[in-house]
């Protein structure tokens, strides 16, 4: 192809060339110049340098880099393109670029070589010892528009930097460059995928982050056993009726899942993966860099790593601390406060053949407390005929003068003969496993280039599962900020962490039925019959709708309820449940 008619003009500088190729220009994005103070640390490296692009590029990227043209001008002596480099490695998209070179004097077989546009061009001047001198002309911030977006695998919007150079080949002027950067988004894992974890049973609110995700399909054709709803059983051993969410709210939200954690983190591990981030387990973040030691004004700088190859350091404009109890930034800054009054364990395992009840088309998560309402279980019907079931007391309670922990859940088991039923002729699958004190919440969720999500940040209880849909809505509205914060180019804590208020003022209604359930006050049933009004908040909040307004209504009701009924005597024929 020839140069467009009014190429002359077009062409005159490097945005003019960059016209010819993002037609119009807001394709490519919006565009300042800065300066090189104005550069973020890991821009500042790639950028800010009379070095060439590719040997640069590459040796930051680790990986040899290939060249895709996307359009090209020719003319007798003079050649433009727009190039996007990629990784060799993966694939990935590091690179797009504009170049216009004068032909004039190359040798014929480098020129051959440019048009072919097979190989990276530094790497085809540097091996005709052609290469003398990169001359940096400006730094650009580019608020990418959405065909840059779309090469780059970024959100349209997010702030990119490039530079415009040029290459002087025997003392002239030969190549004028546009070079523009992306990132990318890098997810480590430190145990080998698929990994066992605890919480299987899903909270319905998740919904909206799965069908975001885009993995609504994957989980409906998966093997999770589908969640349909919950059931109590009191001390006595009274089961309560069923509660079926669908039968508070008619839409497929309503329904959930009994998930097998390695599969269901390994689906969500792999769809990230093919949303585009570059995910890699067995890789271990060693320590968070920051350039101070104080939470309030500390930036993260990036991550020290270990892999199989052995210690990496990465720099990044933004790290997402989703390290689960590990909560390796909160740690650093002493950030975690513990729930004193919430100090449980709980000690866990899967049988096979335990009772199944399928009554409303899909399975039941089971709360069983025991006789002495020291403890509670869980009991969760997944697939394949297997249930998870796992004990919850106080941790001094249930793992301090009880022998293994072995015998703590045996004797809890003979402490509740409902559960004791139906685990008749049931075999025990794998070890127990335990865990303790997993309360607790953190005093800031974000700082300058980090936040926090999921239990890094603050978990409150297993009792009504709600610690999957926090770490994945915590993770969703954070995501939402962290993209607005690389789309301004601020990333303090004020914009990382703008999620943050809303998010906790909504757990923190979940928060308050957890002490009401261990208040031991707390007859559902009764309540509701003397307050009807208040069962749909209440089946609103057991479903996760954490959010919805009617919560202060219900706890303005239900807290000085709760102080009535501790003085109350029990009159043994209570409703046991009555929602929907
Ligand atoms: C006893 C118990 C029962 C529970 N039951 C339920 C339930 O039924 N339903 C429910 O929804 N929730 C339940 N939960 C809560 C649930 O387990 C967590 O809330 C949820 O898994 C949090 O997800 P996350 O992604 O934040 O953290 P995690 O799922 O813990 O993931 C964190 C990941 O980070 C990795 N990691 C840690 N440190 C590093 C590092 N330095 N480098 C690299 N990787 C690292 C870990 O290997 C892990 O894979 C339960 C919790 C407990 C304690």
């Amino acid at each position: 192809m020839i140069y467009p008619e009014k190429s002359g003009e077009r062409l005159h500088d490097m945005l003019g060339l960059a016209q010819a190729f993002f037609e119009p220009l807001a394709e490519l994005g919006s565009i300042t110049p800065v300066g090189e103070s104005d550069l973020p640390g890991d821009y500042l490296t790639l950028l800010a340098h009379s070095g060439h692009m590719t040997i640069t590029l590459e040796a930051w990227h680790e990986s040899l880099v290939n060249v895709h043209v996307e359009g090209e001008f020719r003319e007798p002596d003079r050649y433009a393109r727009h190039s996007l480099l990629s990784r060799q490695s993966d694939g990935r998209v590091v690179q797009s670029g504009i170049m216009r070179i004068d032909l004039t004097g190359l040798p014929a077989e480098v020129r051959r070589q440019i048009e072919v546009g097979e190989t990276p061009l530094g790497r085809i001047l540097i091996r005709a010892e052609l290469l003398r001198e990169v001359e940096l002309l400006a730094l650009w911030r580019i608020a990418a528009g959405p065909r840059l977006a779309r090469e780059l695998d970024l959100p349209q919007g997010t702030i990119v930097h490039g530079r415009s150079a040029r290459i002087l080949v025997e003392g002239r002027p030969a190549v004028e460059l546009l070079e523009i950067e992306g990132f990318s988004t890098l997810l480590v894992e430190r145990e080998r995928m698929p990994r066992h974890h605890v919480g299987e049973s899903l909270m319905p609110e998740t919904y909206w982050t799965f069908e975001k995700l885009g993995v609504l399909d994957k989980l409906t054709t998966s093997r999770c056993a589908k969640k349909v709803g919950v059931q109590f059983v009191n001390s006595t051993g009274q089961e309560s009726k069923p509660f079926f969410f669908r039968n508070h709210y008619d839409h497929a939200s309503s329904e959930t899942w009994h998930v097998e954690r390695p599969e269901f983190d390994q689906m969500l591990f792999d769809n990230a993966t093919e949303l585009g981030a570059e995910c890699h387990d067995q890789t271990r973040v060693l320590e968070v860099l920051f350039d101070g030691d104080d939470a309030a004004t500390a930036r993260a700088t990036g991550v020290r790593l270990r892999t199989a190859d052995g210690e990496r350091t990465i720099t990044s404009r933004v790290v997402i601390d989703a390290t689960g109890q590990s909560s390796l930034i909160a740690n650093r800054f002493a950030l975690k406060e513990m729930n004193g009054h919430l100090r449980k364990a709980a000690i866990w395992r899967h049988y096979r053949g335990a009772k199944r009840d399928e009554s409303g088309g899909g399975v039941k998560t089971l709360i069983m407390h025991t006789q002495d309402e020291k403890c509670w279980f869980w009991y969760i019907p997944q697939s394949n005929d297997i249930v998870s079931v796992g004990v919850v007391g106080d941790n001094d309670y249930l793992l301090k003068g009880r022998g293994a922990p072995e015998d703590a859940l045996n004797q809890e088991i003979a402490n509740c003969p409902v559960l004791g039923g139906y685990l008749e002729g049931s075999e025990a699958l794998d070890d127990l496993a335990v865990a303790k004190e997993f309360s607790y919440t953190t005093k800031q969720a974000a700082g300058a280039g980090w936040v926090l999500v999921g239990d890094a940040w603050g978990f409150i209880d297993p009792v009504y599962s709600s610690g999957v849909y926090f770490a994945m809505k915590s993770a969703d509205m954070a995501s939402e900020c962290v993209v607005d914060a690389l789309q301004s180019g601020d990333l303090s804590a004020e914009r990382l962490g703008a999620w943050a208020p809303t998010f906790a003022e909504g757990t923190k209604w979940v928060r308050k039925l957890v002490n009401s359930f261990y208040s031991g006050n707390f007859r559902v049933g009764k309540f509701v019959q003397e307050y009807p009004h208040h069962a749909g908040p209440l089946t609103d909040l057991l479903v996760g709708k954490m959010f919805s307004p009617d919560m202060p209504a219900l706890f303005a009701d239900l807290d000085p309820w709760l102080e009535k009924m501790a003085s109350a005597p029990r009159t043994g024929d209570e409703p046991m449940m009555a929602l929907g």
